[in-house]
C-alpha cells in the first residue's frame, strides 16, 4: 500500500501546489510547532488505483490498511463497469472521486453527488472488519456512484429529498452492488444488528430506525 503526500497528489492531478504560509518564518519554535501541526492534520493518501484517479485520504493506524486493501478489492469486483465511472469521475474534473475514512463520521458510509465523495466511518469500519461486512459497505456506496453516472437514476434526482427518493436510492444502489456480487441482505441484517451501535458511533440518531429493507 503506497502512502502519498498532499503535494505529490495535487502534482498527478494537474492542481496546483500550495505553498507553504510564509509567515510561519516569523513565529517562535513552539508557536512554529502547533501551527504546523494545525495546518497540517494526521492525514494521508494512501493510493487505491490511480488509473481511476482512486486514493483514500485517512489517518494513519488503525484499520486504514485493511480498509484500502477491502476498497481496491471492492473496487475490482466492478469489473466491467469500471470504465464508466472512471470516465464519468473524468469528466467531473481532478477532484473526483474524493475518498475518504473520517473518525466519528455522522453516517457509517455516505455517498455524496455533488462532491463525488465517497465517506466511510472508521469505528463502524473496524467492526464492519470483524464481522466480515467490509466488502459489501463498500460495494453498496461504489453503486451510489454507479447510479450517478445514469441521468436518470434516482441518485441524479436533484429534486426535494423525500422519502419516496432515498428509498429510490437504496433500492438502485443494492440493485448494482447485488449485480457485482455483494451481498446486500446480509448487509441489512448486519446493519440492523448494530443500529446502536452505529447511532453511538455517528452521534446521529437515525440509526435507530430500521435500515432500508433490501427488495
Ligand atoms: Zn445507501
Amino acid at each position: 500500500m503506497d502512502i502519498i503526500t498532499e503535494k505529490e497528489l495535487r502534482h498527478r492531478r494537474g492542481l496546483p501546489a500550495v505553498e507553504p504560509n510564509p509567515t510561519l518564518k516569523f513565529m517562535d519554535a513552539e508557536t512554529q510547532k502547533i501551527y504546523s501541526e494545525m495546518l497540517s492534520p494526521p492525514n494521508q493518501y494512501f493510493v487505491i488505483d490511480p488509473f481511476a484517479n482512486l486514493y483514500l485520504l485517512a489517518a494513519g493506524g488503525g484499520c486504514v490498511v485493511a480498509f484500502a486493501d477491502a476498497f481496491l478489492e471492492a473496487w475490482k469486483r466492478v469489473g466491467e463497469d469500471r470504465p464508466r465511472l472512471v470516465a464519468f469521475w473524468d469528466n467531473a474534473g481532478p477532484q473526483a472521486p474524493s475518498l475518504k475514512l473520517e473518525s466519528g463520521l455522522s453516517l457509517i458510509g455516505k455517498y455524496d453527488a455533488k462532491q463525488h465523495l465517497f465517506g466511510f466511518n472508521t469505528e463502524a469500519m473496524e467492526l464492519a472488519i470483524k464481522a466480515d461486512m467490509l466488502l459489501h459497505v463498500i460495494g453498496h456506496e461504489l453503486g451510489h456512484g454507479w447510479c450517478h453516472t445514469d441521468p436518470a437514476s434516482a441518485m441524479s434526482n436533484p429534486g426535494a429529498v423525500t422519502p419516496e427518493l432515498l428509498k429510490a436510492r437504496e433500492d438502485e444502489a443494492n440493485a448494482k452492488a447485488a449485480a457485482w456480487g455483494f451481498d446486500m441482505r446480509a448487509l441489512e441484517h448486519w446493519g440492523n444488528a448494530n443500529r446502536k451501535r452505529f447511532a453511538e458511533m455517528t452521534k446521529n440518531p437515525a440509526y435507530l430506525n430500521e435500515f432500508t429493507p433490501v427488495v
